[in-house]
């Protein structure tokens, strides 16, 4: 059998492995999805997609799908944390849809991650197994086989590394020790429209920055529910991820901040914490026929709310990129590399320097981004904002 016909292995089906399972089986490939979990999913709470993750999902083919669930939120609001005033919004109406060919949305992920399950269900091409952890891999003359943690292995002409975070295949890829641990903890809720504050209930994505912490919140799930997501720079030294919480362990760290953003955080319950982890760009993600995408490849910080849409773009990228090179993956893989790599490292690293000068200053540094970004037009903000949310990452190309 020629190495062409073998399935193109994922490991991870997280919204990275399942949208690069759906890019390839557009190209004509066959896929088999290899999931540690018991079952895919997806936890629950919101996420933030900008038009580049619509242009992926045009690409993808489940644009419209994506479409019906999404709430289309009228602005992105920044709001000062201690004054309680508006230091400024970008307008994500007409004339921002129309620049950027695509609208800015919030969605719950588990329904952002059910649409591209369902496509996944849906094709002959693609097959999905859960409870299947891949250990690392071994390359041989045209193949690649994937050795998963029961010994098994799984043969494909690639594999590619959707892990995430914890990536085992970047483990053995790059090599470059565990994730930086940012020292940024945050809390995450979901609650009903009807627990937020009357007066707070904006159809916005709003982001009330403070020394050292902020909060987040906008509506979900059809207006149902509000996402809450509040981060504290406490140097927290560990890893953690999704820990139940207690309301006074998340409270503790707001009470600087104006009794009205104080509020919001009163509303939340069921909390479960985050200790968040990054990674410094690297240049090289490839070896031979396997590649790393999404967070395995370059995970960040979610200050731009760009880790999803990044991986998207990768996915549509890498499928163009098997496309363009047929009959020579390793080719391909390293196109789709060196594709990849400049944009993904510059989210990467201003997604770190937002935490810094947007979202966390004090004092002086915190009056300096205020009379900054108060004095944007929205047509320069749209300028800003124009290398992100722009068609070109996933343009097809020859
Ligand atoms: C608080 C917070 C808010 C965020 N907000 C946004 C936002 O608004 N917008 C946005 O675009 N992004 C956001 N992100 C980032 C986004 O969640 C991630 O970038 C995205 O989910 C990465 O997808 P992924 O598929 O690469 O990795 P993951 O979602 O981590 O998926 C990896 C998958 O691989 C599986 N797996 C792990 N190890 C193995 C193995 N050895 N073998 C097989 N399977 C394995 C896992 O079980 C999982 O299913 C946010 C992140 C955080 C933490």
């Amino acid at each position: 059998m020629s190495t062409d016909a073998l399935p193109i292995l994922i490991a991870g089906g997280g919204i990275g492995g399942l949208a690069a399972a759906l890019a390839l089986v557009r190209k004509g490939r066959r896929v088999l999805v290899l999931e540690r979990a018991a079952a895919l999913g997806e936890v629950g709470a919101g996420i933030q997609l900008g038009p580049n993750a619509f242009h992926a999902f045009d690409a993808l083919g489940v644009g419209d799908t994506a479409r019906a669930m999404a709430i289309y939120v009228d602005r992105l609001r920044l709001m000062d944390a201690l004054s309680a005033a508006e230091i400024c919004h970008i307008d994500l109406g007409e004339r921002f849809r129309a620049r950027f060919g695509n609208p800015y949305a919030v969605v719950h992920r588990g329904d952002l991650h059910g649409v591209l399950l369902k496509a996944c269900r849906g094709s002959p091409l693609i097959e999905l197994r859960t409870s299947a952890a891949v250990a690392r891999y071994e390359q041989e003359g045209g193949s690649v086989a994937a050795i998963l943690a029961s010994g098994e292995a799984v043969r494909g002409a690639a594999l590619i590394g959707a892990d995430g975070l914890w990536s085992n295949v970047r483990k053995q890829l790059v090599d470059d020790g565990p994730p930086r641990v940012s020292g940024h903890t945050t809390y995450r809720s979901v609650i009903p429209t009807e627990r937020m504050p009357e007066q707070l209930r904006w159809n916005a994505a709003t982001l009330w920055a403070g020394p050292k912490c902020h909060i987040v919140h906008y509506p979900l799930q059809g207006w149902k529910t509000f996402n809450l997501v509040v981060t504290c720079h406490n140097d927290a030294p560990e890893p953690v991820a999704g820990k139940p919480v207690s309301h006074a362990e998340v409270t503790a760290g707001f009470q600087h901040l104006h009794p009205t953003a104080r509020s919001i955080i009163d509303h939340g319950r069921d909390w479960k914490l985050w200790v968040l982890c990054d990674r410094d760009p690297v240049e090289n993600w490839v070896e031979g026929r396997v590649a790393l995408l999404g967070d395995a490849a370059h995970p960040m910080l979610q200050y731009m709310a760009q880790g999803a849409c990044m991986a998207m773009e990768d996915a549509v990228c890498l499928a163009q990129m098997i496309s363009a090179h047929p009959g020579a993956i390793e080719a391909a893989l390293a196109a789709y590399n060196a594709r990849r790599m400049l944009r993904t490292a510059r989210v990467q690293l201003q997604s770190r320097a937002m935490g810094e000068h947007v979202y966390h200053p004090a004092g002086a540094h915190a009056a300096l981004r205020n009379a900054i970004m108060a004095a944007k037009t929205q047509e320069e903000w749209y300028d800003t904002v124009a290398w992100i949310y722009g068609g070109g990452a996933v343009q097809e190309e020859a």
